[in-house]
């Protein structure tokens, strides 16, 4: 089968042969339909693979969506032919954050060699996956599942920091929203959808603005060292009460805490370099304002958010390409010219 492979650090990822996989026991083989390109493929990448515990080559992709094709020896409660999502955070399934459905923070995936699909494991950007366990796969039913992949990460993952800070969404508040690409134009319809918080959204270009308009944010601002006061002649002096962070990188993390208001969230999801920090303390933050890193979701938030697709609430924009024409688009990912989430249909 043809699979998009991570091959050499550095160099784009290649389009190759490889044997086509049998599910083992306990493991379920899909035939992909989708397959999602996030922008942590970029940096791991970029990095030495020591540095994620992964061997090379390594097929991507992390987001995907596929037709059950076939079960291992064991495997119950899943028909051949359903349509499914993939949760991609796999854990042990028996710690105390599995047992949560917080697979994400599984305690022991690290010491058990559990690894994601496409950031360890065989990922999705192939014609066939294999899902270590049917417990980490969501049917969708009839949804498109094209735009429905983007769900399992560039939804999942602000759907998950977004419910964490829902408290400080009241309706007056302010959220900022830093970098809308694929997560960040997620972010902007939940945050719509799920409160009344006003958005003012952060991007590098007139074009990306517009879009973050398209999708609901309320107002739409310049991300350069001016934003933080473009962003207080918004909100005022009381800042904003929720900043979400989808770069990460010191100057965007710098403008997140000088826009971050008392009692705040700011809340980093961009991996930006592994270096830069948000600094906490008397004199460098407003009072009660906290910082933090999240990592993807729960598994019951991904049953949620498929749920939330059925009332049709979402709209999720997708740049289709080819398994052939992959590399593509890692090259428009890593040129930032992508408009919301590209999409590998095999
Ligand atoms: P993307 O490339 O689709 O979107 C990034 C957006 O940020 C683009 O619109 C880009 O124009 C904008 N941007 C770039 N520099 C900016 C700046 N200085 N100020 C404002 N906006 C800027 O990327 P994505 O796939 O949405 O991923 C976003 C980030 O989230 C990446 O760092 C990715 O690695 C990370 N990520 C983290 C998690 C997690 O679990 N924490 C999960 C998925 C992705
Ligand atoms: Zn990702
Ligand atoms: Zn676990």
């Amino acid at each position: 089968m043809k699979a998009l492979q991570y091959v050499t650090p550095g160099k784009e990822p290649e389009v190759r042969e490889i044997p086509k996989p049998e599910p083992g026991p306990g493991e379920v083989l899909l035939k992909v339909t989708a397959a999602g390109v996030c922008h942590s493929d970029d940096f791991v990448m970029n990095n030495p693979p020591e540095m994620f515990g992964i061997e090379l080559p390594l097929t991507l992709g992390h987001e995907g969506a596929g037709r059950v094709e076939a079960v291992g020896d064991g495997v119950k409660g899943i028909d051949i032919g359903t349509d499914v999502v993939v949760y991609g955070p796999w854990g042990c399934g028996n710690c105390w954050f599995c047992a949560q459905g917080q697979e994400n923070y599984c305690s022991r995936a690290a010491e058990l060699g559990i690894l994601p699909p496409g950031l360890g494991s065989p990922g999705a950007i192939a014609e066939y996956l294999i899902v270590d366990s049917p417990r980490h796969l969501v049917p969708i039913g009839d949804l498109d599942p094209v735009s429905t992949v983007p769900l399992t990460d560039a939804g999942l993952t602000p759907y998950h920091a977004i419910k964490r800070s829902m408290s400080k969404l009241r309706p007056g508040s302010w959220t900022v929203v830093i970098g809308s690409g694929g997560l960040g134009h997620v972010a902007i319809q939940l945050l719509r959808h799920l409160s009344s918080t006003r958005i003012i959204a952060l991007d590098v270009s007139d074009e990306k603005l517009d879009f973050a308009r398209s999708v609901g944010a309320h107002e739409a601002v310049l991300s350069d060292d001016k934003a933080a006061d473009n962003v207080r002649k918004i909100t005022g002096p009381a800042g904003a009460n929720l900043v979400l962070d989808f770069v990460g990188y010191q100057p965007t993390i710098d403008t997140a805490m000088a826009v971050a208001g008392v009692d705040s969230d700011v809340t980093v999801v961009g991996v930006g370099d592994f270096k830069s920090v948000a600094r906490i303390g008397f004199g460098s933050s407003p009072y009660e304002a906290t910082a933090t890193s999240p990592y993807w979701g729960a598994r019951s938030e991904l049953i949620e958010l498929i749920d939330l697709a059925h009332e049709g609430v979402l709209d999720i924009a997708v740049e289709r390409f080819t398994l052939d024409d992959a590399p593509e688009a890692y090259r428009k990912l890593a040129a930032g010219t992508l408009r919301g989430r590209a999409v590998v249909v095999p």
